[in-house]
């Protein structure tokens, strides 16, 4: 995967400016995530605290979950494609964020979408900023998955 693909670098800027949008008023920790689908369409989300703290929601679940709310399944089903490929690629940004990882959590939820997607985003260091990027079952070695239960 070339980590400098326009594709990449407009999904991480989405992914930014999604995160200017975070509800955020605990922790202060912004992050935006943006999501490019089988179909080439691209969703993106921020994160959206709340008082009971559970009750959270992270960037790349509202990401995720927007592109559902627009049909992604639905689509993906008409067009024979396996809920395990719907998912191409994902953006993550923290401004405070050292690397682009999502958290255990998102991982878990991903986890439902597949594990051949790549997960993108910019590792920073002393001010110097890299794109990065893993496919997502590099970051899931040992998930726990709708085959388990199913
Ligand atoms: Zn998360």
């Amino acid at each position: 995967m070339d980590l400098e693909d326009k594709q990449i670098l407009d999904l991480i800027e989405r992914a930014k400016a999604a995160s200017e949008n975070a509800y955020c008023p605990y922790s202060n920790y912004r992050v935006g995530a943006a999501v490019l689908t089988f179909d080439n369409r691209i969703y993106s989300g921020c994160n959206v605290e709340n008082a009971a703290f559970s009750q959270t929601i992270h960037a790349e679940e509202n990401a995720v979950s927007q592109a559902i709310a627009d049909g992604l399944l639905v689509r993906a089903e008409a067009g024979g494609i396996d809920q395990n490929q719907v998912l191409k690629l994902l953006a993550v940004f923290a401004p405070r964020g050292k690397d682009p990882w999502p958290c255990c959590n998102c991982r878990q939820f991903l986890s439902e979408f597949g594990t051949a997607f790549w997960v993108v985003g910019l590792e920073k260091r002393e001010s110097k900023e890299k794109v990065v990027g893993l496919c997502f079952a590099e970051l899931v070695p040992h998930l726990f998955s709708k085959e388990d239960v199913l």
